[in-house]
């Protein structure tokens, strides 16, 4: 997309301890100029090494991010984390509406947009993801669930600043099938054609990333589609010389 700076994300899920920090530490040192000019970079720990991963990047282009906060700022939500607590370890992004959260925890279309708000009043960017699941694509419903997806989830108050859409087709995730070049070029050309009857100008320029089996292997070929810009990578995010060839395949 025109005037739009890429984003490579992962997303550590529940993987990592103390030990991964190396990675952490590797991927931090892999993503420096020239390309982090032009292309950014992001990881998203699992929350207890938020604050230790961001001193590791001190001196790094390197975004530290969270996979999920709750929608209130603070208050009685035993085993949550807010927007402020994520901004507070320097954290500057995080994801919401992930579809294992969808699945595990019931989220719907309407606590992912008010997690997304929550977001934006920390300053922090938002990764809303979106996505269809199997037994929808083969019903024909993909752009449809698309459709009330990006419009039930991302807040009126989006801008390319604050917001991030991230396409994750349910059946892509962890399973090393990805859709045909063709597809995604199909669903994000809908998915902007949405955002700019919604925002206008303003969605030009938010960026849509494809999550789902993105690796070394694949990464140009989908990074290449028009109206991708950028990735969310679940697995091969975990080791840095994976993330780092995904990142490098720019
Ligand atoms: C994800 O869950 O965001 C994801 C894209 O996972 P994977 O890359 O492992 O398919």
């Amino acid at each position: 997309t025109p005037d739009v700076r890429p984003l490579v994300a992962g997303n550590w899920k529940m993987n990592g301890t103390r030990a991964s920090l190396d990675q952490i530490k590797a991927i931090a040192e892999g993503v420096q100029t020239p390309l982090s000019a032009k292309v950014e970079a992001l990881i998203c720990p699992p929350a207890t090494l938020l604050y230790v991963a961001t001193a590791l990047c001190t001196d790094s282009p390197l975004a530290i991010g969270a996979q999920d906060c709750h929608q209130n700022p603070s208050g009685a939500h035993t085993g949550d984390i807010s927007a402020e607590m994520i901004a507070d370890c320097f954290g500057t992004y995080v994801i919401v509406g992930h579809s294992e959260r969808r699945t595990d925890h019931a989220e719907t279309d309407h606590l992912v947009r008010a997690k997304a708000e929550a977001a934006f009043a920390a300053e922090l960017t938002a990764i809303v993801c979106i996505g269809e699941t199997a037994d929808e694509r083969k019903a024909g419903q993909a752009l449809d669930i698309i459709k009330r997806q990006l419009s039930a989830s991302v807040p009126d108050s989006a801008t390319p600043e604050n917001a991030v859409i991230a396409y994750e087709p349910v059946w892509a995730i962890g399973t090393g099938v990805t859709p045909t070049v063709e597809d995604v070029e199909k669903a994000h050309a809908f998915m902007r054609s949405e955002l700019v009857a919604r925002f206008g100008d303003a969605g030009k320029k938010i960026r849509i990333l494809y999550g789902g089996s993105v690796k070394p292997s694949n990464a140009k070929e989908l990074m290449g589609v028009a109206n991708v810009d950028g990735a969310l990578i679940g697995g091969a995010s975990l080791k840095a010389t994976d993330f780092l060839a995904i990142y490098g395949a720019y």
